[in-house]
C-alpha cells in the first residue's frame, strides 16, 4: 500500500508514522499556514494532531521549541517529544480522574 518515494507521502513529526499527505494535517511551527514560500511544513498524522489539539496551544508550541522541532535529528526529536507529552500526560493524571 504504501509506497516509498511516493511524494504524497509525510512523516508524522509526533510519532514518525509515514501517512499519504491527504490524511495528514500540515503543522507550521511557525503558526503561519498561509506564508508557504521558502518553507517546508511538518505534517502529523490524524491521531497526533488530535491528540496534540487537546494540549494548550501555548503548550504545544512550547513543547515543540523545547523538543528542537526543525534543529535536531528526527529520531531525537521524536526522543524529546514523546517524553514531553508523557510528562503532560502524567501531570494530567496527577489532577486526578475527571468526572
Ligand atoms: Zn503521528
Amino acid at each position: 500500500m504504501w509506497q516509498r518515494g511516493d511524494r504524497t507521502e509525510v512523516t508524522c513529526i509526533a510519532c514518525g508514522e509515514t501517512v499519504p499527505r491527504s490524511k495528514a494535517r500540515e503543522y507550521d511551527k511557525h503558526g503561519d499556514r498561509w506564508d508557504r514560500e521558502d518553507k517546508e511544513f511538518e505534517h502529523l498524522c490524524k491521531p497526533c494532531y488530535r491528540m496534540l489539539c487537546h494540549q494548550p496551544r501555548k503548550g504545544l508550541e512550547t513543547l515543540l521549541a523545547e523538543a528542537g522541532a526543525g534543529d535536531v535529528p528526527q529520531s531525537e526529536f521524536l526522543r524529546r517529544f514523546s517524553e514531553a507529552v508523557d510528562a503532560e500526560a502524567d501531570s494530567e493524571n496527577e489532577r486526578g480522574p475527571q468526572q
